[in-house]
């Protein structure tokens, strides 16, 4: 049961209400056998992108495709997305949001031609994206990236390991983030698109994960490209993978209550139609209980989302603090709202395959990836100590 009483909220303007109920129609119409799929998944995920290329859905991820930078993403719409689409299935989600995170260091910081030759074909669901931050050594901590780009007249020439990387294997295209040494640390890196093909970069390693999607490990050997697939300034790879990360990071929290409100809507149905020790399992208080927790988490995950989304689109540039709320509260609560809704439904919830059960494989990784909760944390405890620092400073406490 699709409960689209969120939508009166003032976060939102027409056109995003009716996208929501627009795609929620068409998830249901268009996607529904391919979401139940958990094998072939590279097949699986090729299929969803084409068919929401098709269905004109991935403009939302490549406002720019036209060649202009000045459409922006709006934060509101790609979260509404993921949030239905995570309802429906985790791969339709994955498949959506792939297509962004990959091109949005493109849309964000690519030139004319950059945008031209790459944002068309992502909005069509022709060219699959992908989004090459980690490596073996350099997961949460992006300074310790090691893979190289070398300048050789005008090509740069990358060496080097990327690994978790999802899309890998299907992907036409790599954002990939390597040190360009301008500075030490973070300050040292720049962000080049890599096309699959390049001589020199290949798939090393499949990585088979818990709720299976595309992922692998790449490795980058004397591989060249010219110097037009640098994005942005050299040294300025940091900033483009954390500008980029600051608006998928809410998004990540709209795919977690996507899943939280599945698990909810499941747990609801079967407290209603079980029937346990004469009554309904829902008289029961302590399921009553649970059933609060789990409303009361996923409405207080939602207002995160969508405060972190509306402030990104209408009142502020970076929004690091708001989204890293949004990424922990809505990814930590999800959660623990799928772990309920499986201990309502018995034993039924640990089957393989069963819709919660799938739910209680595919939430996991949202806590670690695009910033681990602990990472969040650090992120929002380092803001808030920084505003009371200031005013302690300015005689304002
Ligand atoms: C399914 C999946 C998909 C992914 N997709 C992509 C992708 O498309 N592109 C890409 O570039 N990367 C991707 N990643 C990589 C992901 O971003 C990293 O796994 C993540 O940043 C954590 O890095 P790590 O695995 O190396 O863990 P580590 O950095 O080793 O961290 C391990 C744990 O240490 C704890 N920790 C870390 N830092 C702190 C701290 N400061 N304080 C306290 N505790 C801390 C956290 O609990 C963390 O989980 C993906 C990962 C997964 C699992």
């Amino acid at each position: 049961m699709a409960d689209f009483e969120f939508l009166k909220w003032p976060f939102f303007d027409d056109a995003h209400r009716a996208l929501a109920e627009r795609l929620d129609e068409w998830a249901n119409h268009d996607i529904a056998p391919l979401t139940e799929r958990e094998s072939d998944v590279d097949d699986t995920c090729r299929e969803l992108v084409a068919r929401l290329g098709r269905g004109g859905w991935l403009r939302h991820v490549v406002p720019a495709a036209d060649g202009g930078a000045s459409e922006r993403l709006d934060v509101r719409s790609l979260c509404l997305a993921r949030e239905t689409l995570a309802r429906h299935g985790g791969l339709a989600d994955f498949a959506f949001a792939m297509q962004g995170l990959g091109s949005a260091p493109i849309s964000l910081f690519g030139d004319e031609a950059q945008r031209r030759k790459y944002l068309p074909r992502v909005r069509d669901g022709e060219k699959i994206a992908a989004f090459a931050l980690s490596e073996p050594e350099a997961g949460s901590d992006v300074a310790a990236i090691d893979t190289s780009a070398r300048r050789d007249g005008d090509e740069y020439v990358l060496d080097g390991t990327k690994t978790w990387i999802s899309n890998g294997g299907i992907a036409d295209f790599y954002v990939v983030f390597a040190r360009t040494g301008e500075a030490p640390g973070a300050r040292g890196l720049s962000a080049f698109v890599v096309d699959a093909d390049t001589a020199g970069l290949e798939v090393s390693e499949r990585i088979r994960v818990i709720a299976p999607h595309p992922l692998a490990t790449l490795r980058l050997r004397d591989c060249r490209v010219p110097q037009s697939q640098l994005l942005a300034q050299p040294g300025s790879g940091f900033k483009v993978a954390m500008a980029t990360l600051d608006i998928f990071r809410t998004t990540v929290g709209a795919a977690a209550l996507g899943f939280a409100h599945r698990a909810l809507d499941a747990a609801a149905h079967r407290a209603v139609t079980r029937e346990l020790f004469g009554a309904p399992l829902g008289e029961l208080q302590m399921v009553q209980s649970m059933l609060a927790e789990m409303a009361t988490a996923v409405d207080a995950a939602a207002l995160l989302v969508y405060r972190a989304a509306w402030t990104r689109d209408c009142a502020a540039e970076r929004v690091t603090r708001e989204a890293a709320m949004a990424k922990l509260y809505a990814t930590e609560a999800a959660q623990e709202v799928i772990d309920r809704a499986v201990q309502i439904f018995g034993g039924l919830g640990v089957v393989s395959g069963h819709p919660v059960e799938r739910l209680y494989r595919e939430i996991r990784a949202l806590r670690i990836y695009e910033g681990a909760s602990e990472i969040q944390k650090v992120i929002i405890a380092r803001q808030t100590l920084a505003a009371y620092e200031a005013a302690a400073m300015s005689g304002n406490d």
